[in-house]
């Protein structure tokens, strides 16, 4: 599956659960997908996704939603631009689909079950 793929540290660094669950809304690929069945297209969507999501990041300085906090103490913006990630039973900003929350590889992950598809799986 894509997300706990994206979440090895082998793999590819640096991401975490929350990052991983904006980028795969942001490629409108479900967290559940089999990564070897992406098409060359939806890995360049993923690839620029994952970009923009942590480029948004790093210009907020971090996401503050449990200990996060920067080496000076203060708290990054990020957690109030966040897409999907901890807003189960929210719409969904781009469709307004009520995002939903499942588990994935034991994380909780967040997801708009009609941008994300499972048709797509
Ligand atoms: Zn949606």
């Amino acid at each position: 599956m894509i997300k706990p793929l994206l979440l090895n540290q082998r793999f590819i660094a640096r991401l975490g659960n929350i990052y991983v669950d904006e980028a795969l809304f942001e490629g409108g690929l479900h967290p559940q997908r089999k990564a070897d069945t992406l098409t060359s297209d939806e890995l360049c969507r993923l690839h620029h996704s994952i970009r923009d999501v942590l480029r948004a990041a790093i210009k907020d300085q971090g996401t503050s939603v449990s200990d996060y906090v920067r080496p000076n103490g203060s708290k990054g913006t990020h957690q109030y631009s966040l897409l999907v990630s901890g807003r189960a039973g929210e719409a969904c900003p781009r469709c307004g689909t009520t995002i939903e929350r499942l588990v994935v590889g034991g994380r909780g992950t967040y997801i708009c079950p009609r941008c994300q598809g499972k048709s797509a799986l």
